[in-house]
């Protein structure tokens, strides 16, 4: 090894050092993960948190979706700005117990991000993680990239502890076969599998509360089953999702009594991120 080669390789050992003692001060690290877009991961992501914070607990938000970051149109954080203190960066707090760090904070607009490469993604989740004052933590939820690509395999790596990943998918095969994939990714990777959610399962009726499976139902919950892996529940199709999302109101929190954000937090129980 070359004097440059073991510079660099002293660097990163001891960035991973700095890695590793900040995230001691965070009890519960959790993927969210899915085999393609738009299955609702990053709703998901939003609600879960916002879900954990309204029980009390001290949660971090984390969007590593570089090319799409979606949590600060969903939370309604679009405008905010990221302060730093010199030595570290401060995340958008949403709540007392909720702090927000997505890329979105630092894009100028949308499109910076889309020429960005596999290393250069890998300096931005370094930075989430260790320049990012996260404080202590009862949960950092982590809202990845569809697919199993570099953005989940670095942090998973970088994190050394994940406690694991929850699989968002919607009941459709195509999108069934894909969450396969995000599974043995997983397992190759030694991450356990907390469980499979299967979102936009059956439209209730708005008029007369009947369940209608716009898109089939229970694939899901089948797959996990034969995966061995938790099914943690279905999610129906609520419209007012959509606008909440598009309006930046936390849906759990605006509609908290519709049969969908209870069906949210029925699945975030049997995830069974309460134990402690
Ligand atoms: P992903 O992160 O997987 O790309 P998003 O979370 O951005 O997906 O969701 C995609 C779209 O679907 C958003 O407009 C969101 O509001 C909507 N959506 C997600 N889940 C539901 C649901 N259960 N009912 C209705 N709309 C939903």
């Amino acid at each position: 090894m070359n004097e440059m080669q073991e510079y660099l390789k002293k660097k990163r050992e001891e960035e991973q050092k700095i890695i590793r003692d900040k995230m001691k001060r965070i009890k519960h690290k959790i993927l969210i993960l899915s085999g393609k877009g738009g299955v609702g991961k990053s709703t998901v992501a939003a609600n879960m948190a916002v879900s954990l914070a309204l029980e009390g607990k001290k949660v971090g938000l984390l969007d590593i979706d570089i090319h799409g970051p979606s949590i600060p149109g969903i939370l309604n954080l679009e405008r905010q700005k990221l302060e730093s203190d010199g030595e570290t960066i401060i995340p958008v707090e949403m709540s007392e117990n909720l702090k927000v760090m997505s890329i979105g904070f630092m894009l100028n607009n949308e499109d910076d991000a889309l020429i960005w490469r596999g290393p250069m993604k890998n300096q931005v989740i370094k930075q989430f993680l260790k320049d990012v004052d996260w404080g202590e933590l009862d949960f950092l939820i982590i809202d990845s990239p569809p697919g199993t690509g570099d953005e989940p395999l670095s942090i998973i790596q970088m994190l050394e502890d994940a406690d694991g990943a929850v699989v968002v998918t919607t009941p459709q095969n195509v999108a069934i076969s894909d969450v396969r994939k995000g599974i043995s990714f997983c397992r190759k990777l030694n991450l356990p599998v907390i469980g499979v959610l299967e979102n936009m399962s059956g439209f209730i009726c708005p008029k007369c509360g009947e369940v209608t499976d716009i898109f089939k139902s229970g694939g899901g919950e089948k797959m996990a089953k034969e995966m061995d892996v938790p099914f943690l529940g279905k999610i129906p199709i609520d419209p007012q999702i959509v606008e909440a999302c598009d309006s930046g109101k936390p849906y759990i929190k605006h509609f908290s009594e519709t049969q969908t954000a209870i069906a949210f937090k029925q699945a975030i129980g049997r995830a069974k991120l309460f134990n402690d």
